[in-house]
């Protein structure tokens, strides 16, 4: 992990930095740019010299990741001082922050690039220190963009395609960066990621990493965090470990009800083993999206040879629907689903979708052939009025097609076991289930699920994973997550080691 801008240099003492730099380092993270705020400091190259000694101190210690010196706002520069700066050799400056001042418009401000400005540009980019765009306003951002012969980085912000900011970046300054091979930090302040600053959560920052993923797919997108640096972040997200892999969502495609479904691609594609793994297709089960988000934030390590696609949740209008969400939904689509529900208001073992069609007997896999499926909407087991009739399954069926998984796991609950639908698979469930404690089992009279369509239409080894002791009563709740996290790591974990 890549952070393009922390505060904590400047904030934090330094016996309190060099610890919390070495935990983010156990946490991930390779590279960081530290920021010295230099917009309301009285001597600002004093504090600069001080803190680049401290950078200096460790910049060869493996236990740290590798720190950057960025200055933010390069407000105290005069034609006296400036080589005092260069010769601090900071890895990058930022020539203004949200006002204007004697070099550059801020953001938040109109001015435009000085002839001042355009020296410094001139001088600090011969010295071979980078220019940060962040804080300029769009027409110093396009100036820059005519004289610069470096690559543009831009180390926080956000999209404003998705949220309209004066901080945000939009489409066409994305391209530019992008073009010129440069970099883009995605900031956690929730100013720039939405418009309900109060209820800023993981799905506010969803939004704009997966715009970016989907509209730039050629390009990366990195963390600028903005740690130390912002009063407020997401909701739930307070150090590094809590961002790992998430710049590797993207939306795959969309609900009954549009809401996205998303899916994590880790490693490269290319590979020759592509491993997919699925979760929370039956709305109940929602814990199996909880325990494959888990080890995904548990950072795994990828081996070269293998690509992992994980669908977090491919039911996401049930799931909402199962942990008592119906009052969301409009009167029309409530009366219907109560309807459906044999006249309950309680939809805890809710599996269909949202129109009372059970994704897991809805894939062209001997479909309708299955020993207890239903031909009307139900809360389960309604197949549906033909194959592949419902979004979410014509979602996954769009990604097997492009990502060419060779084998599956499809996660559920309950009752360990490993059920297996071609016997060419008998061995290796064999040995999960050994693995594990489980039992393996050949499916017999059920069709048109997920894995029957993987093992009979795509000719793959293809698992469906049933979580979870017997004896725990559907829905399976969050409290549950350590007694099921073990079993799923084992059998995840022997997949990443490639048998
Ligand atoms: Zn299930």
């Amino acid at each position: 992990m890549i952070d393009l801008h922390n505060d904590a240099l400047l904030v934090l003492p330094k016996n309190k930095l060099l610890p919390y730099l070495r935990k983010a380092k156990n946490m991930g993270v390779s590279e960081i740019w530290l920021s010295v705020w230099t917009t309301e400091l009285k001597n600002p190259l004093t504090i600069i010299a001080k803190k680049k000694a401290i950078l200096d101190e460790i910049a060869n210690d493996p236990r740290y990741p590798l720190c950057r010196l960025h200055i933010e706002d390069a407000w105290f520069l005069t034609p006296e001082n400036i080589d005092k700066l260069i010769a601090l050799n900071p890895h990058s400056v930022g020539l203004t922050w949200n006002q204007n001042n004697k070099l550059a418009g801020g953001a938040h401000d109109n001015g435009k690039i000085t002839p001042w400005g355009y020296q410094v540009i001139r001088r600090l980019e011969t010295a071979n220190i980078q220019i940060d765009t962040a804080h300029l306003n769009r027409r110093s951002f396009w100036q820059f963009t005519r004289v610069t012969t470096r690559s543009l980085v831009c180390t926080h912000t956000a999209l404003a395609s998705v949220h309209r900011h004066p901080r945000n970046l939009s489409n066409r300054q994305i391209r530019a960066i992008i073009k010129s091979n440069g970099l883009i930090g995605l900031a956690l302040v929730p100013k720039f990621l939405t418009k309900n600053t109060i209820s800023c959560d993981i799905h506010d920052l969803f939004k704009h990493i997966s715009y970016f993923n989907y509209h730039f797919s050629n390009a990366k997108l990195y963390w600028g965090t903005d740690f130390y640096g912002t009063e407020q972040l997401p909701k739930n997200i307070n150090q590094y470990a809590d961002l790992n892999n998430l710049l590797n969502l993207r939306v795959i495609g969309k609900s009954v009800l549009r809401k996205p479904i998303f899916a994590y691609q880790l490693g490269k594609p290319t590979a020759p083993r592509r491993l997919l793994i699925t979760a929370g297709m039956h709305a109940r089960e929602w814990i199996g999206s909880l325990a494959l988000q888990k080890w995904i934030q548990n950072r795994p390590r990828i081996p070269n040879d293998l690509c992992i696609t994980a669908v977090i949740c491919s039911n996401p209008d049930g799931v909402n629907l199962a942990t008592g969400n119906l009052k969301t939904l409009s009167k029309k689509r409530q009366k219907f689903l109560i309807r459906t529900n044999h006249g309950s208001r309680d939809f805890n073992l809710w599996k269909a979708n949202i129109r009372g069609v059970d994704l897991n007997v809805n894939f062209d896999a001997g479909w309708g052939q299955g020993r207890s499926n239903l031909t009307i909407m139900a809360p389960a087991n309604y197949i549906g009025p033909e194959p592949h009739s419902e979004p979410e399954n014509r979602t996954l069926l769009h990604l097997i097609h492009q990502f060419h998984p060779t084998v599956s796991i499809a996660i559920h609950t309950k009752g360990n076991l490993i059920y297996y639908s071609r016997l060419a698979d008998k061995l290796q469930a064999e040995h999960l289930a050994r693995l594990t404690n489980f039992q393996a089992e050949l499916s017999t009279g059920s069709y048109g699920g997920l894995t029957d369509y993987l093992a009979m239409r795509c000719n793959i080894p293809a698992f469906t994973i049933e979580l979870g002791d017997d004896n725990l009563p559907h829905p399976i709740g969050q409290e549950h997550l350590p007694d099921i996290m073990p079993s799923l790591n084992i059998i995840l974990d022997y997949f990443l080691t490639g048998e």
